[in-house]
């Protein structure tokens, strides 16, 4: 684990008891551009980020194995929708 003051993006914290569960599944590909907008902390196995492209959002989620990460991203939904979703996110009520 890295010192914390290299840490600037925030830290997923442990879900919550009841917490949403969210749909994850394997990478689209898609035509659409799409870049991350925010993003939680690298110093954590499970990174998570906040995509945008198109008009639309959805949320990446990186699990760094040793020399091959694991991809997995929400559906696209509304900016809006996905970005209330994030907040979830990282305040443990959802996952
Ligand atoms: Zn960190």
């Amino acid at each position: 684990m890295l010192t914390s003051d290299k840490c600037l993006s925030p830290h997923v914290p442990t879900a919550q008891h009841g917490h949403t569960r969210l749909r994850w599944h394997k990478p689209y590909r898609t035509l659409v551009r799409t870049r991350p907008v925010a993003w939680t902390c690298y110093c954590q196995a499970t990174v998570y980020e906040l995509c945008e492209g198109g008009g639309q959002a959805f949320l990446r989620r990186t699990v760094q194995l040793d020399g091959k990460p694991e991809v997995h991203e929400t559906s696209l939904r509304s900016i809006r929708t996905t970005k209330a979703i994030w907040t979830e996110l990282l305040s443990g009520r959802a996952r």
